[in-house]
C-alpha cells in the first residue's frame, strides 16, 4: 500500500494510491491541532492497511532535507501549536519501518503537474500558488529544488508598482510579494475578498503586475520553460494572460526561453495537485 498525506493550512487530505500518482481512495478533513490532524490521517490509513511508503506534502516552512536537525519539523509558522512539531515522527511510530518522503506542498504540486498535468514533458518547470499565502515549487532538470531549507518565493521583496503606497500584510516582512499580492493582501488593500472582485476591477492589474515581477525573478534565477500559476486567487478570469503580457513587457526581449506561448498557464490538476504530488513523492 502506498499512501499520501497533504497537510494544508486549512485542510488535510490523506489518500491511498500508487507511486505513479493514481489515487485509489481519499479523505479530506479540516486541519486542526498537529497531534489531532496526524492522528486522524494515520487512523484512516490504519483502517486500510500498512503502507510501505508515505509521501507527505506539507505547508511550510518545514525541514525537508534529510540529515539536518530540523528534518521533519514544522518551523517558524504563525499557525498556533505547529511550530517545532515533527510531522514525520508520528508516521514512524504508527508504521515502524515505513519509508517517508517529505516535501513542500508546492514541490508536490509542481511534480504532479510535470508528470500528469499542465507541465508534462517539461523538465524545467515552476508552480506558483496564490492563496492565503504565496509560494513556488521548482523543478530544475527534472529534479525538485530544495536548497538549504526550501525556496521561500513568497517572501522576497518585489519592486513597488508605481504609485502603490499599500503597506503590505506579511507578519514577517510587510511588503514582500506575499504581503502585497496574497489573497488576504487583496482583501486588505481593496476591502473586498479576491473571489468577489469584478473581472474588470483595477485590483487585477495590480495583482498581475506583482506576479509578473515574481515570475521574472524565477526566470532570472532558475529559468523555467513554463510557469504554472494556481491557487484560489489565480482563478480570476484572464489572470494568466494578463500576467504573461506584463511579463513580456518587463522582460524587455530578454529571458523568455524557447519563445514558448502560452508561457504562464493554469494548472490542470486543480485541487488534486497536492495529493497526487504526495503519492508521486514516494517514487522520487
Ligand atoms: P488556501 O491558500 O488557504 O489553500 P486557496 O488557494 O483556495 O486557499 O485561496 C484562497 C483565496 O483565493 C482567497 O483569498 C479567495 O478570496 C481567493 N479566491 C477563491 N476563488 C477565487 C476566484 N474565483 N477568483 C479570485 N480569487 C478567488
Ligand atoms: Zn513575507
Amino acid at each position: 500500500m502506498i499512501a499520501g498525506i497533504e497537510l494544508g493550512g486549512t485542510k488535510t487530505v490523506v489518500a491511498t494510491g500508487t507511486a505513479g500518482g493514481l489515487v485509489h481512495e481519499e479523505w479530506r478533513f479540516p486541519t486542526t491541532t498537529p497531534a489531532q490532524t496526524l492522528a486522524q490521517a494515520l487512523g484512516w490509513l490504519a483502517e486500510r492497511g500498512v503502507p510501505e511508503a508515505i509521501g507527505v506534502a506539507a505547508f511550510g516552512p518545514v525541514g525537508i532535507v534529510k540529515g539536518r536537525p530540523a528534518y521533519g519539523k514544522v518551523l517558524a509558522t504563525p499557525k498556533p501549536g505547529w511550530a517545532d512539531f515533527s510531522i514525520v515522527d508520528p508516521l514512524l511510530e504508527a508504521f515502524p519501518g515505513v519509508r517517508v518522503t517529505l516535501d513542500t506542498d508546492v514541490n508536490a504540486a509542481v511534480l504532479a503537474e510535470a508528470k500528469l498535468g499542465a507541465g508534462q514533458g517539461v523538465e524545467d518547470l515552476a508552480y506558483i500558488t496564490i492563496g492565503t499565502g504565496i509560494g513556488a515549487g521548482i523543478l530544475s532538470g527534472g529534479h525538485l529544488i530544495h536548497g538549504a531549507l526550501h525556496p521561500e518565493f513568497g517572501h522576497f521583496k518585489v519592486p513597488r508598482m508605481p504609485g502603490d503606497g499599500f503597506a503590505g500584510v506579511c507578519s514577517f516582512h510587510g511588503d514582500c510579494l506575499e504581503g502585497l499580492a496574497s489573497g488576504p493582501s487583496i482583501a486588505a488593500r481593496w476591502g473586498t475578498a479576491a473571489a468577489d472582485l469584478a473581472v474588470d476591477h483595477p485590483a487585477w492589474d495590480t495583482e498581475a503586475w506583482y506576479l509578473a515581477h515574481g515570475a521574472l525573478a524565477l526566470l532570472g534565477i532558475v529559468s523555467p520553460a513554463r510557469v504554472i500559476i494556481g491557487g484560489g486567487v489565480s482563478q480570476a478570469e484572464g489572470f494568466h494572460a494578463k500576467t504573461e503580457r506584463i511579463l513580456n513587457e518587463i522582460a524587455g526581449g530578454y529571458f523568455l526561453p524557447l519563445g514558448e506561448t502560452p508561457y504562464v498557464v493554469p494548472p490542470l490538476l486543480g485541487q488534486q495537485a497536492g495529493i497526487v504530488g504526495a503519492l508521486l513523492l514516494t517514487g522520487v
